[in-house]
């Protein structure tokens, strides 16, 4: 069964607040994104490789990520949409030319360096077993519903809420499926399960891993770099 992995960096990264989008922030000497792509470049499952960008960054992506590094794999180029929702669609349509019916698809961000290698193919068997897979933990603190005046509208229990990761893995003939149904509906999401949900299959959720972080704010950065000196690649 064919595994084809869609890395979405095609975000602007305002939150960021940095000169250049944040997947292309120098991390430990290399790209954020190359760093990301390298996990699935290594993987052993995964064959078909596809980088989500916008189309107006292809020669920088072509020279400063896909020309600096010797990769195994083959790394398509797709141009991404405005919201990560049509990034991800634009992907899956790019990865549907590659792979047949019947074949796994993941979902991952780029910004998502830290994913540990066992949880990609624990969420590929998750998802070959039951259609659709996330990783995910469980919230640690309380979330609140805030309404417009920062006023607290509800109180969600810790118990039932886990914070959704990726990557999320699918039957290629379920996701595009779903997202074909959400386009048609005008539903909208920044969640690539969500879409599932919304066309009424279920979704399971596996452990992932606190490491795992998406790098979105400055503070995400400072957690990276602990996160490498840690793992002993940088001082
Ligand atoms: O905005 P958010 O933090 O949810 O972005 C998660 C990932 O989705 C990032 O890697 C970002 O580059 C990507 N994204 C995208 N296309 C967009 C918006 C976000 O590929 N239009």
């Amino acid at each position: 069964m064919t595994v084809s992995a869609i890395i979405v960096a095609a975000g602007s990264g305002v939150r960021m607040k940095s000169d250049r989008p944040k997947q292309y922030l120098e991390l430990g000497g290399m790209p954020l994104v190359s760093r990301t792509l390298k996990v699935f470049d290594d993987h052993p499952a995964v064959e078909n490789l596809f980088l989500v960008v916008p189309a107006a960054d292809f020669a920088f992506c072509r020279s400063e990520i896909l020309s600096a590094v010797p990769w195994k794999k083959t790394i398509h180029l797709v141009p991404g949409g405005k919201r990560r929702q049509d990034s991800v669609h634009e992907g899956l349509k790019a990865a549907a030319r590659y792979a047949g019916a019947g074949e796994i698809v993941l979902i991952h961000d780029g910004v998502r360096p830290f994913v540990p290698p066992d949880m990609i193919t624990a969420c590929i068997a998750c998802a070959k077993e039951s259609g659709a897979c996330i990783l995910g933990v469980p919230a640690s603190d309380t979330l609140k519903r805030v309404d417009a005046g920062r006023v607290v509208s509800r109180t969600l229990s810790r118990e039932t809420v886990w914070l959704a990761q990726t990557p999320q893995a699918f039957s290629m003939d379920l996701i595009t499926a779903a997202f074909e149904h959400a386009a048609e509906m005008d539903f909208s999401t920044t969640d690539d399960a969500a879409v599932v949900e919304f066309y009424g299959r279920p979704v399971r959720v596996i452990p992932g891993s606190r490491r795992n972080i998406k790098i979105t704010t400055p503070e995400d950065l400072d957690f990276a770099l602990a996160l490498l000196r840690l793992a002993g690649e940088m001082p």
